[in-house]
């Protein structure tokens, strides 16, 4: 079957096996079927040598967590990530991957009074502890605070679909963050519903195609896109790949990971006194294997804490990976038991993580987890000298 991945790119591994100790599947399981060069051989297998595409090969590549903690491991530099992300699509379009339930779970997203009804349905079920754990549902989930209102045109925030239902607050303390530096700033809400990265990931890459165009075509200008969900940012900045245009690869340019952004203008961020904890910054993987911008988290950060420290774990994955909790619940268990060790053994306060989704399966655990702006605003607005 072709899987229709470039043939350069498959090409380019030579199976030297340097990024096996990277991948959190392998690492739980020891299974070369669950590593990168398992996968890459298997898509070799079937895309030159027409071999069947056995429950094996659909299992091998539905346990991939598309962390992309691989790539950077690679001397040859295989572009792993966009090469799963084309084999699911040929094996969604073929009927042979994503079955329907889930293309309707998926719906939703892109659909914000769908996602209300939703959320609401879900705040409700959540009270009465009918929504299943592995889901890592806030306690809490807001359903009732206003969308955030635009005080300039500076810069946009992404508020997205997911997020800004169930975490609004975030949102907040990021726009607060921004305009403290001295910019206006535009939130997306419903001129940008979704950027579609569960989509893409789950093979519905022309779903995210859609949804992509929807978003160029509302974000007019030159202004920067600001985005506090790491998933997201690396699905936007992503476009220009996506669609092959020149118009995306400029909107893509135009991407920013709030704290990348910000890192650019700390000069202008109120000093205020630091939080008096210890905080480990947990780095999402497509802040640090896919955006690479994750430094930028620390340096923003770093004024308005005590004691920042590392995790010893070079940013392994943590198990979330977008859905991959909920379709994979035992792996993304198994491979966040080793993140929650490495987060006990730097025996942190609290745990800055920019990426929703791995907030909330570290938080269904236990560990205390808060986004950095949330920090960084917190003192901003109690503390600040300049307030
Ligand atoms: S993307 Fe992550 S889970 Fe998938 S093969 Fe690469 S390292 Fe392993
Ligand atoms: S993906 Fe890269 S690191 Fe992994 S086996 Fe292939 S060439 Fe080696």
């Amino acid at each position: 079957m072709d899987l229709k991945i470039n043939a350069d790119d498959l090409n380019k591994c030579v199976q030297c096996g340097l990024c096996l100790p990277h991948c959190p599947t392998f690492r739980v399981t020891g299974d070369e079927t669950m590593s990168p060069r398992g996968r890459i051989g298997l898509m070799r297998e079937v895309q030159n040598n027409d071999a069947p595409v056995t429950a094996e090969v659909l299992e091998s590549f539905e346990t991939c967590v598309q962390c992309r903690g691989c790539e950077p491991a690679c001397p040859s530099g295989v572009p792993y990530g966009h090469m799963m992300e084309r084999a699911r699509e040929s094996l969604a379009d073929a009927g042979k991957m994503t079955p329907l339930w889930q293309r309707l779970a998926f719906k939703p997203l892109s659909q914000p009074k769908l996602l209300q009804a939703g959320t609401a349905a879900l705040s409700i079920a959540n009270k009465f502890n009918l929504v299943p754990k592995r889901l890592g549902l806030p306690a809490e989930i807001q359903t009732s605070s206003p969308p955030l209102t635009a005080s300039g045109t500076d810069v946009f925030l992404f508020t997205g679909c997911v997020m800004d239902a169930w975490q609004r607050d975030v949102h907040a303390a990021g726009k607060n963050v921004i305009e403290a530096a001295g910019f206006g700033v535009t939130p997306t809400n419903e001129l940008a519903p979704c950027c579609g990265a569960l989509q893409a990931h789950a093979g519905l890459a022309g779903e995210t195609r859609s949804l992509a165009k929807t978003m160029m075509a509302n974000l007019t200008g030159d202004a920067p896109i600001l985005v506090d969900s790491a998933g997201c940012g690396a699905a936007m900045k992503d476009y220009g790949h996506l669609l092959g245009t020149p118009e995306a690869e400029a909107f893509s340019a135009r991407v920013f990971d709030i704290a990348e952004w910000l890192a650019m203008h700390m000069d202008k961020l109120p000093k205020a006194e630091p939080l008096a904890k210890r905080v480990a910054v947990q780095d999402p993987c497509h802040l640090r294997h896919v955006q690479k911008v994750h430094a930028a988290t620390r340096t923003v950060l770093r004024p308005y804490v005590t004691e920042l420290v590392e995790l010893d774990d070079e940013g392994l994955c943590c198990g979330a990976g977008g859905a991959y909790s909920v379709l994979q619940p035992e792996l993304a268990g198994q491979i966040r038991d080793r993140k929650v060790a490495s987060i006990n053994r730097a025996a942190p306060d609290l745990v800055a993580s920019a990426n929703p989704g791995c907030s909330m399966h570290l938080a269904n655990e236990g560990v205390p987890t808060i986004h950095p702006m949330q920090i960084v605003w917190t003192q901003i607005s109690q503390n600040s000298e300049l307030s």
